[in-house]
């Protein structure tokens, strides 16, 4: 009988394009595995909370590959909650893929393949998650690494701009500032990233402005 760890509860496999990060817009693979112990009030992909199906690692490997992209997303929910994850990512990194992983920040980083590029997001206030934010994992995150901070208010903009401040995060890796998809203006966001003369980078989701975050796309 297989392992547990070589088995991976997996509620989606498909092909689109990136639609956040510093490789917004490129094709790509996304992994999505099920489960997530977090319950943001924005949560867009609360239907991979539960279900799935068990893969072996070799079978996700066959069926991201046969879509001959070179990029591969592995997220979810939580794509952390399960162990296997780990193995899964250097698997992938193995077979020659460019990895990066979406992780809510809720869980330890450490083990994670220093080839995969890790978008980590620190919960703010309105997100209604920021207890479960584990900062210790800021001392992993690499340069080519991104936090992502989804913003619901002027409340929570503020709180972001703070934390930044207080851990030096722009000297350590990244960030990214979103607005919460129809709880924060993005123009008003763009403005108040111009007035602060702020170094982060402001994205809007690539993908719910082609598809209206139409499953699977
Ligand atoms: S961490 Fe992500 S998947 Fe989990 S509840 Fe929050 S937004 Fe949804």
């Amino acid at each position: 009988m297989k392992r547990q760890e070589h088995q991976l509860r997996i509620t989606e496999i498909f092909h689109s394009l990136q639609g956040e990060s510093t490789t917004v817009g490129l094709p790509t693979v996304f992994v999505r595995l099920t489960g997530c112990p977090l319950r943001c009030q924005y949560c867009d992909t609360a239907y991979a909370f539960s279900g799935g199906n068990l893969f072996a690692i070799d079978s996700i490997l066959q069926t991201v590959a046969a879509f001959e992209c070179r990029h591969v997303c592995v997220t979810g929910g939580e794509p952390l909650a399960q162990p296997g994850c780990f193995d899964l990512l250097t698997r992938l990194c193995d077979a020659g893929f460019l990895v990066s992983i979406e992780t809510s920040g809720a869980r330890d980083i450490a083990p994670i393949d220093s080839r995969v590029m890790v978008v980590m997001d620190i919960k703010t206030p309105g997100s209604l998650e920021v207890d479960k934010n584990l900062f210790s994992n800021l001392a992993y995150l690499k340069p080519s690494d991104q936090i992502k901070c989804v913003l619901c208010s002027r409340a929570d903009y503020d709180w972001a701009c703070a934390l930044i401040q207080e851990y030096g995060l722009l000297e350590k890796t990244q960030v990214l500032f979103s607005p919460s998809w129809n709880e924060l203006n993005p123009t008003e966001l763009a403005n108040w990233i111009i007035e602060d003369k702020l170094s982060v980078r402001f994205q809007l989701q690539l993908h719910k402005i082609l598809w209206n975050d139409e499953r699977g796309r």
